[in-house]
């Protein structure tokens, strides 16, 4: 049995969630999927009730499982997922921008995985004022971190999802100026992808800012330092739709967590009209990653599955009111069962 950690998280989290559940449910049954979901309190709401937005039950309940399940978490986000990111190991950040059908999106063609490193460079928040110097001003400084170890498994993971894609990476960084941390980056991640049979080219990250504009549909898989994946990763979903279709997955060596990009919208919480989609994309990832590293059967099969029905809906009119449609969150997960087909 595969185990999922469900958190639902706040605003309209519980609802989105909720609709992909729906969906999830009978997947399972359809491609007799032998998974299991177990809820775990995480969030806004945790804190409120246990004072903490992870309690310890909450996280011991998270290691135990396969993979994770997670809504938008409120105000306590960051207690939440960048903990998880630190202490689970979540070292890549996948963040796919694709151009859905119907949705209308600035350019046309676009499916492109922009892998991200999830936990050194400037995040690393190490960060100081310098005691007061003669400069006579403040002056503040923070450490930029890359490691040979965290750039090479970045690289692979990078290189896992290009084998299954058009098997190209882009590696974007900025060597000609940052010539020690970026330079060992492109290095380490150029000789992981070689050897992995990958094809592999290069491009500084403004080009790459200006070339996701211009011509995203070169992209393939686009490998990144945190702090331009950050960036790049929002821009390149605004170019195929909207930040309320985009899923992303947070990637370890044994575990994973998979969640919507978007935050809690408490302005739209409890209306029933938030679109579900983005989380609906992500438990897609989430079944392709549970086959390939927890040997669910049948895995791929299904987040394929699950990522037609969520097109043919979306393709034959089937939207929530912030694609200018007027189906419910609920209306929209039954129009996906609907079209839920074995290929
Ligand atoms: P955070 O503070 O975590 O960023 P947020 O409440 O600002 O959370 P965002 O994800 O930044 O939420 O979303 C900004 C706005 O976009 C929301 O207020 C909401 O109106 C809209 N939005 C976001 N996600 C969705 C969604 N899934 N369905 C419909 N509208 C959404
Ligand atoms: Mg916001």
């Amino acid at each position: 049995m595969v185990t999922v950690a469900v958190i639902e998280g706040d605003g309209i989290g519980p609802e989105v969630v909720g609709a992909t559940l729906k969906v999830l449910e009978k997947i399972r049954e359809t491609f007799k999927l032998p998974l299991e979901f177990v809820f775990v309190e995480a969030g806004d709401r945790a804190k409120e009730k246990y004072g903490e937005a992870l309690p310890k039950e909450s996280y011991e309940r998270l290691l135990r499982a396969d993979a994770i399940l997670k809504g938008p978490v409120g105000e306590t986000a960051a207690d939440v997922i960048v903990r998880l990111r630190r202490e689970l190991d979540l070292f890549a950040n996948i963040r796919p921008a694709k151009v859905l059908p119907g949705v209308p999106a600035l350019k046309e063609n676009v499916d492109l995985i922009i892998v991200r490193e999830n936990i050194e460079d400037l995040y690393v928040g190490a960060e100081n004022l310098l005691p007061q110097t003669s400069l006579g001003h403040k002056v503040a400084v923070g450490l930029r971190l890359a490691s040979e170890r965290e750039t090479r498994r970045v690289a692979k993971v990078a290189a896992e999802y290009a084998k299954a894609r058009r098997n190209k990476v882009t590696i974007v960084h900025k060597a000609n100026v940052m010539r020690v941390t970026c330079g060992l980056f492109r290095d380490v991640a150029k000789e992981v992808l070689e050897a992995e049979g990958v094809e592999v080219d290069e491009m500084y990250v403004d080009a790459a800012a200006m070339e996701l504009v211009r011509r995203p549909e070169r992209f393939d898989v686009m490998l990144t330092p945190n702090v331009f994946g950050d960036i790049l990763s929002d821009l390149a979903a605004q170019v195929v739709g909207s930040l309320g279709l985009a899923p992303s997955g947070n990637i370890g060596e044994e575990r994973a967590l998979f969640e919507p990009v978007h935050g809690a919208a408490f302005d739209i919480a409890g209306k029933g009209i938030a679109n579900p989609t983005a989380t609906m994309l992500a438990a897609s990832m989430m079944l392709e990653w549970l086959e390939r590293k927890k040997g669910l059967p049948k895995g791929a099969e299904a987040a394929a599955a699950l990522q037609r029905a969520i097109e043919k809906a979306l393709s034959e009119g089937v939207k929530t009111p912030d694609l200018g449609g007027n189906y419910g969150t609920f209306e929209f997960a039954e129009e996906v069962v609907k079209r839920l087909q074995l290929p």
